[in-house]
């Protein structure tokens, strides 16, 4: 969602006469977009501004500037962490930036809350041959987990129109686009007026010219049978690839960070995924350490990952966010055992996920073709439906933005290779 944001901004920024310098030594302005979401996150991003902050030693001319959850979480009182940084910009205060960047409007502080954002209105700026682009259907969030310190700085949850998504979608179609993907706290919550996320899903494959269709991230408590049905129906065009944070197996963790769901219902859901594809591709978000969390429960994280078969995870250690419920238990795991089961949770994600891939040698993936390899030039690469990234071979030469049929020769946790089959 940074990355969006950032892209809109460019876009913006372009738009009004600004122009991109590759180096932050060559800038005059320069932005630095901020995640909250873990302390580490936090750290990396003010290390990253006070290095920036050196430069004005040389060129003291250089403005500087701090955007995104940081920006909304600190406000102010990073002009006290941050000797000489010129203006600090919030989430929903984003426009804010360009004004500043032309000197209409002085740089400072700018963190109030406007729970009418949805956003630039802009789309994001789109490099030469990008073949996907994102787009944010919704900002904010409503769930209050107790670890999290989303809903604090996004704000709360709001939608944005269908008929302003549909335009961004067609405009990023025009400009050579042919992947969407979008992006929302929790995307199976978007809803506006009475318009829910299947609607907007049965609306945006309505646009010609949209070759594939993903969405992260979903809420497992409001992951609908509605969005099963679309998928089934369009799987050509949105493959069966679902992004389900779990968090923990353990039902006592899931209540203590209040996720609004048990094990059971997570299960269900999984079945239900499974029964209707059986070549799903799911993937999930975990954090070990949560106050509280034994020994015991973490064995049950372990067990539940291995009884989704999770094609990928992304794993976290906790992190206590000021402001947050969880803030106020005991943070009781030593931060020994949070790296040991860490390690223990990528470790098996790995074997997951090279279990998955391995199981897609010998079939034939429709791969969306995004460029030529960095590493061996005399092969083309894209994407399966699966997010997998794959290496193509072939004697063809291939567009960016082709969806081709590949035979999958070998796999690697993250990489699969193989032929164009378009050539037997
Ligand atoms: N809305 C999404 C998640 C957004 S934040 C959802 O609920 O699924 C992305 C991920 O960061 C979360 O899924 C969680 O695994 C992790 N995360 C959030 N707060 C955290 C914290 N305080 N410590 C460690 N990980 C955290
Ligand atoms: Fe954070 Fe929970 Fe909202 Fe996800 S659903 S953004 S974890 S509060």
């Amino acid at each position: 969602m940074n990355k969006y944001d950032s892209l809109t901004l460019k876009q913006q920024l372009n738009k009004e006469g600004h122009y991109w310098v590759e180096k932050p030594e060559r800038a005059e302005l320069i932005i630095v977009n901020t995640c909250a979401v873990r302390l580490h996150a936090e750290n990396r991003a003010l290390g990253r501004l006070k290095t920036l902050i050196g430069l004005k030693k040389r060129r003291s001319n250089i403005q500087i500037g701090i955007m995104g959850c940081v920006a909304q979480e600190l406000g102010a009182k990073l002009f006290g962490i941050l000797h000489g940084i010129d203006f600090v910009v919030g989430t929903d205060q984003v426009d804010v930036i360009a004004d500043i960047a032309s000197g209409v409007l002085e740089p400072a502080t700018y963190t109030n809350v406007n729970s009418d954002f949805f956003g630039l209105d802009t789309s994001a700026f789109i490099p030469k041959n990008q073949v996907s682009s994102f787009v944010t259907i919704m900002r904010g969030c409503n769930n209050l987990c107790s670890y999290c310190i989303v809903p604090y700085v996004r704000g709360r949850e709001r939608s944005k129109p269908e008929r302003e998504i549909l335009s961004e979608i067609q405009q990023n179609i025009n400009r050579g686009i042919k992947e969407i993907i979008l992006l929302g706290q929790n995307v199976n919550s978007y809803k506006y007026g009475n318009i829910y996320f299947h609607n907007l899903l049965r609306s945006i494959i309505t646009i010609n010219g949209v070759k594939r269709l993903r969405f992260v991230t979903n809420h497992p408590k409001d992951f609908s049978d509605e969005i099963l049905d679309i998928v089934k129906e369009y799987s050509q065009i949105i493959p069966p690839a679902f992004h389900l944070p779990l968090q923990s197996g353990s039902d006592k963790i899931l209540s203590a960070m209040n996720r609004k769901y048990d094990l059971k219902h997570y299960m269900k859901m999984i079945e239900n995924i499974y029964q209707r594809f059986s070549n799903a591709a799911i993937s999930t978000d975990i954090i070990v350490g949560f106050p509280g969390e034994t020994e015991h429960d973490f064995k049950v994280t372990l067990e539940t990952m291995r009884a989704v078969k999770f094609a990928g995870s992304f794993s976290f250690r906790y992190s206590v966010r000021p402001g947050t419920y969880a803030a106020s238990l005991e943070d009781d795991v030593p931060e020994k055992t949070k790296i040991g089961r860490l390690q223990q949770i990528i470790d098996l994600s790995i074997k997951l996920a090279e279990k998955y891939s391995q199981e897609l040698i010998g079939t034939v993936q429709q791969v969306l073709v995004n460029g030529i390899d960095k590493k061996d030039p005399s092969l083309f690469k894209g994407t399966a439906p699966s997010g997998r990234n794959v290496l193509i071979v072939t004697h063809k030469s291939l567009e960016n933005g082709d969806i081709i049929p590949v035979y999958i020769e070998s796999a690697t946790a993250w990489v699969l290779k193989g032929r164009d089959n378009s050539l037997c």
